[in-house]
């Protein structure tokens, strides 16, 4: 065997740079990472052995800067780069630069990226190596007259695309020949906008698609295998949402011409390592050996890469690595085997209802389901972590495997369950929509199916009444050890009856929960006139559903969350004074019961007073451990504003 590498730059962020320093770090290879202004606290520079600051938060300044790139491997000692996916993994110039540079690039040679870097020199390519290609015409002759001839003999529908495309951009559905010319010229300049090159190709329009594609594997040696396929059919405006291996319906002589058509693509090129060969496939009338062509080659490792290794039982980052290193493929075809099914959905910040609009935030609260033989998360953040906009808005891939597609669905759907987010919008709720949707949990996929069923997959459930007493408990700081406290049970005081808060939340409108603390422990929330009661052995496990951030509340409800603006005017009122010195009434009320007096020394929640206001009771408790200088007097009228308590000045913290 040869020698691996000791030390390899990673050139890429977020949870890929991750996954690639975590097999790393198996197979003892000391790791760098890259980071730029917004990444300096960011995981994947934690976790690696150095880090390299490498510019500004903008990609342009950073994570695309080659030159910078090569000399921060270079001057760390690293003997290779793995480039990830997008960035500059798939940039034939950067390869060249770094192989100038005596590293090793951990991927392709420069010659096979720039075979399949063009949409229709690729298609000529794979045409001639006998790989079927998609009915239609990729010459470079661009005439629009010619293409609007070459659109007629395809027949309508026709597909245009960007030959430099990627992300869907450049590309145009046409139905009829009257809507051609438009069409071609959008696309053309949404070409050059995007690519800077505005040629185009036209394909014949695929009924019912679906697009499924083969990982491919090659290495220096003239070997080249296939690890089974991939589905990918479950799409937004072209981007994959959940992805799945191995593809549902899939016969032994469909995967058969797949996987042979995949494994001639690859060898046409020479390809050295991780390759993905995409197929777009008619389904309408099933899974036909006949009808899937070749799409594009993906010269990189892909996104949903995990799918394959949880049903092969293989590590494709340690194959990119041995590979790289000169080793031979790790197997042989027919020592790798297909072991189960697997599903990874991708959690974005995003808001799925309002178009799937990127989001950003603060993950004040993060968790995953625990991971295991059957649940991998991939992530590149932590709890606190920021969503910025400067970067692709994945937050994790959730991967879940089970011995066949029903098992590894339903646990997909309960791992989604169990993932909370609070800080973001997310698009959790649409995963499990998307996988609970008959038609997917059918397998009966395609690329319009999102589409389709978009309102109904994106509609938001509204709040009960419980998510609303939840999210005021939580905001009124109302925990499991309060309702058992004398003080709010009131055993004591029983002539106020009972103690009360007013709790206000935003989240499109103004909701009001008033909450009662009952006798036995048992607290009493009344929204949009309905009584919510929570016993003190149900209170503990419902109030865990609850997350309070800055300003909010988020309350769970499995894969839906519902996130509330929190007003409660007591802390409302503490905020104002940022919390410190002295504590103001929120509203007019009376004083009713005073628990300190100037001199006394309290801890944090202590209640210090009850405050009448609005036919309620507010109690109001110390916001953090401290002395009092002044306090309210029993029966004292107060106004909105007005100081209740004050706090003796500690000088400092
Ligand atoms: P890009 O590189 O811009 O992502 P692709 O060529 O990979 O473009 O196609 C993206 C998606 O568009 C595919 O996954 C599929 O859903 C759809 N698509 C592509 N070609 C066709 C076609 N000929 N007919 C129908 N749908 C297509």
């Amino acid at each position: 065997m040869s020698k691996l590498f000791t030390k390899i730059l990673i050139a890429n962020r977020g949870e890929i740079a991750c996954r690639v320093i975590r097999t790393a770090k198996r197979l003892n290879i000391a790791t760098v990472a890259l980071y730029s202004d917004a990444d300096t606290k960011s995981l994947h520079v934690a976790m690696a052995d150095e880090a390299v600051h490498i510019g500004t938060s903008a990609v342009s300044e950073s994570y695309l800067k080659a030159d910078r790139i090569v000399d921060a491997a270079l001057r760390t000692g690293a003997q290779a780069i793995h480039p990830g996916y997008g960035f500059l993994s798939e940039n034939p110039d950067f390869v060249e630069q770094v192989e100038a540079a005596g590293l090793v690039f951990i991927g392709p040679s420069a010659s096979s990226i720039r075979a399949m870097g063009l949409k229709d020199a690729a298609k000529r390519l794979m045409e001639k190596a006998g790989v079927p290609v998609v009915p239609g015409y990729h010459g470079e002759a661009q005439d629009g007259i010619l293409l609007a001839s070459k659109a007629n003999e395809i027949g309508f529908p026709v597909l245009i695309k960007a030959r430099a495309g990627g992300g869907g951009k450049g590309m145009r559905r046409v139905e009829s020949a009257e809507e051609f010319a438009e069409a071609l010229a959008s696309a053309q300049r949404e070409a050059k906008a995007s690519f800077g090159d505005d040629k185009v190709l036209i394909e014949k329009y695929v009924e019912k698609p679906r697009h499924i594609e083969v990982q491919v594997f090659g290495d220096n040696h003239g070997n080249a295998v296939h690890l089974f396929e991939r589905d990918c059919s479950a799409q937004r405006r072209h981007q994959k949402v959940i992805e799945e291996a191995p593809a549902p319906g899939m016969t032994s002589e469909m995967r058969a011409a797949m996987t042979d058509a995949a494994v001639k693509a690859a060898k046409a090129i020479n390809y050295s390592g991780a390759g993905t060969i995409e197929f777009i496939v008619d389904a309408s009338q099933g899974l036909q050996p006949d009808r899937f062509w070749f799409m594009e080659m993906n010269t990189r490792l892909q996104v949903e890469h995990p799918v394959t290794e949880m049903v092969t039982g293989q590590d494709l980052v340690e194959w990119q690595i041995r590979v790289a290193a000169g080793e031979p493929l790790p197997f042989t075809q027919d020592d790798i085997h297909l072991d189960g099914h697997a599903f990874e959905a991708r959690l974005y910040a995003e808001d799925a209802s309002r178009g799937f609009l990127p989001a950003t935030g603060t993950l004040h609260h993060l968790r995953f389901p625990p991971e295991g033989s059957s649940i991998r998360i991939e992530t590149g953040v932590r709890q606190a972590d920021t969503i910025s906009p400067f970067y692709d808005p994945m937050i994790a891939k959730i991967v879940t495997k089970g011995s066949d597609r029903k098992a590894a669905l339903d646990m997909l759907v309960s791992a989604l369950d169990v993932t909370e987010v609070a800080g973001s919008t997310v698009n959790t709720a649409f995963l499990s929509a998307l996988a609970r949707d008959g038609d997917f949990a059918n397998g009966d996929v395609d690329t319009g199916l999102i589409a389709r069923k978009q309102e109904a997959l994106t509609a938001l459930p509204a709040a009960s009444a419980r998510i609303k007493a939840l999210a005021a408990l939580r905001v009124a700081s109302i925990d499991e050890t309060t309702s058992n406290d004398p003080w709010t049970t009131l055993s004591g005081y029983a002539h106020f009856g009972s103690t009360a808060k007013a709790i206000s939340l935003g989240e499109s409108g103004e909701i009001s929960v008033s909450l009662t603390a009952e006798t036995n422990g048992v607290w009493r929330a009344e929204v949009d006139e309905q009584t919510v009661r929570f016993s003190p052995t149900s209170l503990p496990e419902a109030l865990a559903s609850a997350v309070a951030w800055p300003g909010h509340v988020t309350v769970f409800d499995g894969a839906v969350s519902h996130t509330f603006i929190a007003r409660d005017p007591i802390d409302e009122a503490a905020d104002a004074d940022g919390g410190a010195g002295s504590l103001r009434a929120p509203m007019p009320g009376l004083v009713k019961l005073v628990r300190a007096e100037a001199g006394s020394k309290v801890s944090k929640g202590d209640p210090l007073l009850i405050l009448e206001a609005m036919k309620m009771e507010h109690t109001i408790a110390a916001p953090h451990d401290g002395t009092i200088a002044e306090i309210a007097a029993e029966g004292a009228q107060v106004t909105d504003g007005t100081v209740l308590v004050r706090f003796e000045e500690t000088g400092g913290n």
